[in-house]
């Protein structure tokens, strides 16, 4: 299939290709993939990886699905994209009404974009043309928590942890927004009103200025992979109508299953006013998002300025093959039994990593849905663990102090025992 040696592959790629946060000068060292089946990559070399990461999140039925790849095929015969401006497709709408019958019931607008980045970005700009068009533009700041992450451009940057998100080397660029304290307690701990004081206290002094709270429900995924309590997200529900501050969550990493509900939100049982998809949505196919908004935000914003114009329109909006392809992964999923699958995951992620508690290198083990983190006292040298990882046949890529799996659904338990094994072993307990 590929014809390029793995030398001339890996010079070309070190000299010319940027990789995701790495230098130019001194990158991190890559594997060159050939072909992907099931839970397994294969490598160029033939070795084979059992992956633990899904491909960030996003690949939950495997690589290489024959309905995914069915789907794939049969829309590409037809086209591939068209233009969304003016014209419509089947593809969007099937997968438009899947997505308002699978969220919260309030939620039945939908903006497809491109990537997860830009769809909380349209989330932004939809709380903020709301408030426009109420007649009040100066509630035009977010509220987030810390620990937070939504993406990389500058909008979704400004509401990412201000320390891991690197406020400080874009400091004069981003929007200052208002910072409340991480989440707390765990998903698991007991709950106390003490919790929400703080976050209740900024709603109080800034509501005047704010549009929307934006925060990831349940799971703070790459900004912490830490799990909170869910008494804590209906509190901020509960602050946001209270004091007249849109809600947004953000599901992009969530989404589809992986914390155990179809959609984390459902864990405190609240509907937001905007919702952000994207990752598991088409399967890990394609990259493509959604942002979802209840029809009073969405009406709002229709009665106000720029004829009632949504400010917003990517060139490959609601793309076609990749809306065919998320309507097959969706029903891939809901045609399996994956609600007892991920309870499965979760009841075997815990027994399997309890025992990285007992040793010194770490700092606490945490589990929820199909998510299993091992956060360590020191930062992990990630070329060196990768390597190890890779000698031994699986696919598990750390970051900062944390090492961390999130399989697809599919994975065997045995390959799951892969993965936790290697975790133990790392850990040295
Ligand atoms: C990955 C992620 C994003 C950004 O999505 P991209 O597709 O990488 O732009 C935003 N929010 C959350 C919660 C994510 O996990």
């Amino acid at each position: 299939m590929t014809q390029l040696p793995d030398d001339e592959l890996l010079a070309f790629d070190r000299e010319h290709l940027w990789h995701p946060y790495t230098s130019m000068k001194a990158p991190l060292p890559v594997y060159p993939v050939r072909s992907a089946q099931g839970v397994r990559i294969t490598l160029n070399d033939g070795r084979e990886l059992i992956d633990g990461m899904a491909s960030w999140w996003s690949v939950i039925h495997g690589y290489n699905h024959p309905a995914l790849n069915a789907a794939a095929h049969a829309q590409i015969d037809r086209m591939a994209h068209v233009m969304f401006g003016g014209l419509t497709h089947e593809p969007a709408v099937v997968l438009g009404k899947l997505l308002v019958d699978l969220t919260p019931a309030p939620l039945t607008r939908v903006f497809f974009s491109d990537s997860g980045s830009v769809a909380v970005e349209v989330a932004i700009k939809l709380a903020i043309q709301y408030w426009q068009a109420l007649g009040v533009p100066q509630k035009h700041r977010l509220l987030t928590v810390r620990g937070g992450y939504h993406g990389d451009t500058l909008g979704a940057m400004s509401v990412c942890d201000p320390v891991t998100g690197m406020h400080g080397l874009f400091a004069g660029v981003l929007a200052k927004q208002v910072f409340a304290a991480r989440p707390s307690p765990d998903f698991a701990a007991s709950w106390d009103d003490r919790h929400s004081s703080e976050l209740a206290q900024l709603l109080a002094d800034h509501s005047h200025e704010l549009a929307a709270v934006i925060l990831e429900p349940i799971v703070q995924g790459a900004g912490g992979m830490r799990f909170y309590h869910p008494q804590y997200l209906r509190r901020v529900r509960e602050l946001c109508d209270a004091h007249g501050v849109l809600l947004i969550c953000d599901e992009i990493a969530t989404g589809f299953g992986r914390s155990g509900k179809l959609f984390a939100c459902e864990h405190a049982g609240i509907a937001p006013d905007i919702l952000c998809l994207g990752k598991a949505l088409t399967g890990g196919y394609m990259s493509l998002a959604a942002t979802l908004a209840t029809s009073k935000v969405a009406d709002t914003i229709s009665d106000g300025a720029a004829d009632g114009a949504f400010m917003h329109g990517p060139t490959f909006m609601a793309n076609p093959l990749a809306c065919a392809i998320a309507a097959a992964s969706i029903r891939t999923l809901l045609d399996s039994p994956w609600q007892a699958r991920i309870a499965q995951l979760e009841a075997a992620l815990r027994t399997q990593l309890d025992p990285c508690r007992d040793a010194p290198s770490v700092a606490d083990v945490r589990v929820l849905g199909a998510i299993g983190v091992v956060e360590m006292n020191d930062p992990i040298d990630v070329a060196a663990v990768q390597r190890r990882f890779v000698e031994r046949g699986v696919w598990i890529r750390p970051f900062g102090r944390l090492l961390y799996v999130m399989p697809p659904y599919v994975i065997s338990d045995d390959e799951l025992s892969q993965l936790t094994a290697a975790m133990v072993e790392l850990t040295g307990a």
